[in-house]
């Protein structure tokens, strides 16, 4: 285990680095860039431990299972000391502000890496995927493909995120896994944590880092995951549950008695409970369609 240290005017953290095996091909995870993403923390130390008693058959294993601790420790998505969120600025700036450092520093680290998987959480409502810019890179595409969970989702690759820069501009196989988190903040999903975790062993079997054959079936590929609002605030009372599948025009929820229904034909990824919505945060649902019809 190698320490990395973080300073800015008199400020100071460190993050632990982990390497396993050497030599190419090289995996690197990255867990917890988003500092209350805990589940994501949870796979990337399931994984330190893991490879801590079962080295990489082929290949180097690298792993930072907690790439913003101080935001960790204040249990919030952004850094502390300058509220950047981390997953907006790489490749960072070695003379910025703290957050800025902190990229650049995560940016240098993961330069070698042939294949990237950072690890996240998307809130406690939703169904797990995989996230890329698959589109645009087939060696993203392959990545994706070997990795055994139900969902891959396209992004919409908003720029200065890790996956999205080590896509463009270092031409690696990199992607996110987006994980529901637990029922309350800091808690971790376990059940999902661990699908995650069979997901990835699948994958680094596949890659030939573990030794063994996939178990576990490739992802279908979607679309960019689409929202849904209701027309008005109140009290929205949904008809239709994750996993569900609808079509253009079904009722999925009603707000004050007054129907709601889905825009289109699509897989449910995420239904918000019953709840009062606000005026201007009416969101009440997400979807998907397949890769084909998008
Ligand atoms: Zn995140």
């Amino acid at each position: 285990m190698k320490t990395i240290a973080i300073q800015e005017h008199g400020v100071e953290m460190t993050l632990e680095r982990y390497t396993f095996g050497s030599g190419s091909p090289h995996i690197f995870f990255t867990g917890g860039i988003h500092g209350n993403e805990v589940t994501g923390i949870y796979v990337a130390r399931k994984l330190v431990d893991y490879f801590t008693h079962n080295p990489p058959v082929h290949g180097t294993v690298s792993i930072l299972p907690q790439v913003n601790p101080t935001a960790t420790r204040c249990m919030q998505r952004r850094n502390p000391f300058d509220g950047k969120d981390l997953n907006r600025i790489f490749p960072g700036d070695p003379n910025g502000t703290f957050a800025d450092r902190l990229a650049d520093a995560i940016w240098k680290e993961t330069a070698e890496a042939d294949l990237l998987v950072d690890l996240h959480c998307c809130g406690q409502h939703g169904l797990p995927y995989i996230l890329s810019i698959y589109s645009e890179s087939e060696k993203v595409r392959e990545l994706v493909s070997q990795i055994t969970m139900p969902v891959a989702l396209h992004s919409e690759g908003t720029p200065g995120q890790l996956f999205t820069e080590s896509t463009r501009k270092r031409d690696q196989a990199a992607c996110i896994i987006e994980l529901p988190s637990g029922t309350c903040g800091g808690a971790v999903n376990v059940p999902v944590g661990e699908l995650c975790y069979r997901a990835l062993l699948d994958m680094l079997r596949t890659r030939g880092f573990v030794s063994g054959k996939a178990e576990g079936d490739a992802p279908r590929f979607y679309g960019p995951l689409l929202d849904v609002e209701a027309q008005k605030p109140g009290l929205w009372i949904p008809d239709v549950s994750k996993g569900e599948t609808v079509c253009a025009g079904q009722v999925i929820g009603n707000v004050d008695g007054e129907a709601v229904t889905a825009p289109k034909d699509g897989f449910v990824m995420s239904v918000l409970p019953c709840s009062y919505l606000q005026p201007g945060d009416t969101w009440v649902m997400t979807y998907i369609q397949p890769e084909e019809t998008h």
